[in-house]
């Protein structure tokens, strides 16, 4: 899916999908192919303590994804471990703009800062540009999701990238993931990723990271891993680094599958609203197909008799799961107003994860659910 090769490194020549399994290895004669599941805490000088200076196994995690999109990663705990370090870089008393629609625990960790009177805070639909460009000059973080969790809205990022700027912007790339998105190239400072999600792929670790063009930036947030010590495991940065191994061909699947489903639920009497970035009526399409090298596999949709058939719906599904997270193999559903602190959400909407199974499978699974 991606094609354009990766820049500023000895294998330049490489697209994304070949650095996705090539980046990250030993490569001394007689090493391993893998780099193993280094298990110390301590390395002899002069490289010390793993939660300071890192081990092998998350290097290798971060090679690869640093390399994806164009910056050094730093990987941490989980990704809202790394959306704290971010937050960390906010001066007391600073000021933090985010997406009116964006993934929870963002949302709750800055109201949270506001409470404790760390800082102030402003929500701004994603979409509306003029805002962000207005919102820049005073912010000293302004924080973008594109696309949003969970309405899928679509940020101009390069717009609001190229607008001048008194603090750091970041972008979660969560949904889009490297290969459909580098916010580093648009022009953005920081981009977060919960790597849990599709960069992990198989539901079976929690990780986080972020990924940064700037050395002292770099050292920041290394730094802020350092001492707010929420380091990776080596078995996670381990099935992490595996996992991205398959990314290109996951999403490619993961995607094609997305496209097929949204355009069927378009047409489909028991299904509205419809939210796919791919679907040509979805009102951030042309910028999403001028900004993202693909649409990626999540889709949230409204189905005709509210939140009562929701519910019936996720009851029912057999080949998708009833769960809360996203971005495996395995497909996923949910109704988000459901979830506390999401009720102002639209009460049918449904958020689907599509994964890597059989499309018309899939399809099938959802038409018996649909009709509950
Ligand atoms: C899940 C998620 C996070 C948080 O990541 P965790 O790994 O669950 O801590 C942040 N942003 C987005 C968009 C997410 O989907």
């Amino acid at each position: 899916m991606a094609s354009e090769p990766i820049g500023g490194d000895e294998q330049s020549e490489l697209t994304p999908d070949s650095w996705a399994v090539w980046a990250g290895r030993p490569r001394n004669v007689g090493e391993p192919l893998n780099t193993p599941i280094v298990t110390a805490s301590n390395f002899t000088e002069p490289s010390a303590y793993a939660r300071s200076t890192g081990t092998p196994t998350w290097e290798s995690f971060e090679a690869v994804l640093g390399g994806l999109e164009g910056g050094q990663a730093v990987a941490f705990s989980t990704g809202m471990a790394a959306v704290s370090a971010v937050l960390d870089l906010v001066p007391v008393g600073g000021h933090v703009a985010i997406p009116s629609d964006c993934y929870q625990g963002v949302a709750l960790a800055v109201e949270a800062g506001v409470a404790a009177g760390r800082w102030t805070a402003g929500e701004l639909a994603v979409t509306d540009t003029d805002a962000w460009l207005d919102a820049l000059a005073t912010a000293d973080l302004a924080w973008l999701e594109s696309p949003t969790n969970p309405l899928l809205e679509i940020a101009d990022l390069a717009t609001i990238a190229a607008a001048p700027r008194s603090g750091l912007l970041a972008v979660d790339n969560t949904f889009a993931t490297p290969l459909g998105q580098q916010p580093l190239k648009t022009g953005a400072d920081i981009s977060v990723h919960s790597v849990t999600k599709f960069l992990g792929g198989h539901s079976d670790l929690m990780m986080g990271a972020t990924v940064v063009g700037d050395d002292g930036l770099f050292e920041r947030l290394a730094r802020r891993r350092s001492l707010g010590g929420a380091t990776p495991g080596s078995l996670e940065a381990f099935l992490a680094t595996r996992g991205m191994r398959t990314l290109p061909i996951r999403m490619e699947r993961g995607q094609r599958t997305a496209s097929l489903i949204a355009e069927r639920l378009a047409d489909d009497p028991r299904a509205h609203g419809v939210r796919y970035p791919g679907l040509a009526d979805h009102p951030g399409h042309e910028l999403a197909a001028s900004q993202l090298g693909g649409f990626g596999a999540m889709i949230s949709f409204e189905i005709v008799g509210g939140a009562e058939a929701a519910d019936r719906a996720c009851r029912t599904v057999r080949l998708i799961h009833h769960t809360t997270s996203l971005g495996g193999v395995e497909s996923t559903m949910e109704r988000r107003a459901a979830v506390a602190g999401q009720e102002h959400l639209p009460a049918g909407l449904l958020r689907l994860s599509v994964g890597i199974e059989d499309p018309e499978d899939l399809w099938r699974d959802l038409c018996q659910a649909l009709d509950g």
